[in-house]
């Protein structure tokens, strides 16, 4: 018999789980997708009721299968949902797909598989000469020959100012996703945004809904949106271009070349970036590592503005409210943040020192991506025991591109696998459902290989 335990029934743990349903061998499996929010499939992306906040890659892109990329799209016009595949729908209903696939996978189970959903949280695992035993605050316990840490996102650091007393204030929210930023957030209260990407979108489309009348503020280091999606045009693949380039310059001057090239020829850059979506983890794993380095702390950010986009109606809508003065985004580095009746707030921009005022602050800083700084207690423990370790980036696990994590003395680990976001330092492009689709079928292959 094999089992295994999922830790994290979010999009990545349900998607592992549909693949490992697959199976039709002759072996036992059993399977425990163990989750603390009260269902699955949902996770912090797709946990969402608002309609507003809308998927951020096409339906006709987001099926579950790499080799059946339309299955969301057309269960969504089997829903009832009319939409087209280029349309970015609401978040929500890619949670009701997962939790759809995953009932269809279930069902007509051959007698030697079995599924089981936990409503638990695993906070450390032991590692055993034949296995591994996932203990769970609630006292479970699931013995495993293999364990799939599949925790996607963390709750973000704090903003990097010396003095930290103000996140006690009651309308300091570092998780923007938490019930208390629907409630606690008055109409008129002036609302800043730390950080200018995805979640900041989010948040300003929430706002917005709810006829926001306090001003809203957003800022980061270089004040940059993410840009907006213009679909309808192609670029061919040029990975034979860029394979052997072992620096970012030259990529990036092969990139730009491509990019004028298109641009020259009624194209568009958005193209160029997307043709390199299937090249762009080889890309990665051939850079050597000061080059990785130099990505992180150069062209990191605009990589992500250019790659991860807004859909266009969310973009309307803030240009709206820019345009409105009702939202203002800036530039700047945060120098230090007080609370008294309100926070006053103190960034510098090229040598000048300014100040917001704010009645509540969000963070939106994105999850915590330095794993030994996290305040998980699962992550903790197994960082103490040297089962798992930072990449040398500290972008996410340091893990083998299959999956597997490499412990603290530089082994690869027998029992313990992981996917998603903790695998950027690994494959870089590591979060969105493209990708880690992909991972889902090729790790439940592995894992249920003998
Ligand atoms: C706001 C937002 C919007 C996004 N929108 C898109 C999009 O439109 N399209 C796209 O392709 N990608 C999108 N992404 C990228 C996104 O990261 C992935 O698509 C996907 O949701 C990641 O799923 P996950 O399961 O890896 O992580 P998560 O969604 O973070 O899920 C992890 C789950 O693990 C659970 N968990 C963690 N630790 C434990 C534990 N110890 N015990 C039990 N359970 C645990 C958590 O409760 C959570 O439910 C978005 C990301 C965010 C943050």
């Amino acid at each position: 018999m094999k089992r295994i335990t999922i830790i994290g029934g979010g999009a990545s743990g349900t998607l592992l789980a549909i693949n490992l349903l697959k199976y039709r061998g002759e072996e036992r499996i059993e399977i425990n997708l163990l989750e603390k929010r009260p269902s699955v499939g949902h996770g912090v992306a797709f946990g969402t009721s608002h309609e507003v906040h809308l998927l951020n890659v096409p339906a006709g892109k987001m099926g579950a299968f790499p080799d059946d990329v339309e299955h969301f799209h057309r269960w969504l016009n089997a829903k009832g949902h009319d939409h087209g595949a280029d349309a970015f729908v609401p978040r929500k209903y890619f949670a009701e797909y997962l939790n759809a696939t995953l009932d269809d996978a279930r069902r007509n189970l051959p007698s030697n598989m079995v599924l089981n959903l936990y409503d638990v949280e695993a906070v450390d695992v032991d590692l055993e000469e034949t296995g591994a035993k996932v203990i769970c605050a609630e006292g479970d316990i699931f013995y495993s020959e293999a364990v799939v840490l599949a925790f996607g996102n963390f709750l973000p650091p704090h903003p990097s100012v010396p003095d930290l007393k103000f996140t006690n204030a009651t309308k300091y929210f570092q998780d923007a996703w938490s019930p208390a930023v629907e409630t606690d957030i008055d109409p008129l209260d002036s609302v800043l945004i730390i950080g200018t990407g995805l979640s900041m979108a989010d948040m300003v489309m929430r706002l917005a809904d709810k006829n926001h009348l306090g001003r809203i503020t957003a800022i980061s280091t270089r004040g940059l949106l993410p840009a907006v999606h213009r679909l309808g045009f192609s670029h061919p693949p040029f990975y034979d271009e860029l394979r052997g380039k072992k620096k970012i310059t030259e990529l990036l001057k092969e990139v730009r070349h491509q990019i004028e090239a298109a641009e020259s020829d009624s194209g568009d850059w958005r193209a160029v970036i997307d043709s390199l979506r299937p090249f762009t983890q080889q890309i990665w794993l051939d850079l050597p590592l000061s080059e990785k380095r130099y990505f992180k702390q150069h062209l990191s950010r605009y990589w992500n503005a250019a790659r991860h986009r807004m859909p266009p109606e969310t973009a309307a809508v803030l240009a709206e409210l820019q345009s409105d003065g009702r939202l203002e985004i800036l530039k700047g580095r945060l120098q230090s943040i007080e609370h008294y009746e309100n926070f006053d707030v103190k960034y510098s921009f090229e040598g000048a020192k300014k100040t917001i005022r704010a009645d509540a602050i969000i963070n939106c800083i994105g999850s915590e991506s330095n794993f030994a700084k996290l305040d998980a207690p699962l992550v903790q423990n197994l960082f103490a025991k040297g089962a798992l370790r930072s990449d040398p980036l500290n972008f996410g696990l340091d893990a083998y591109p299959d999956g597997a994590v490499i412990r603290a003395n530089g082994e690869r680990s027998q029992f313990l696998f992981t996917l998603g976001t903790a695998l950027k330092g690994t494959l870089w492009e590591s979060t969105a459902i493209p990708e880690i689709r992909t991972q889902a079928r090729d790790l439940a292959e592995r894992l249920l290989e003998n």
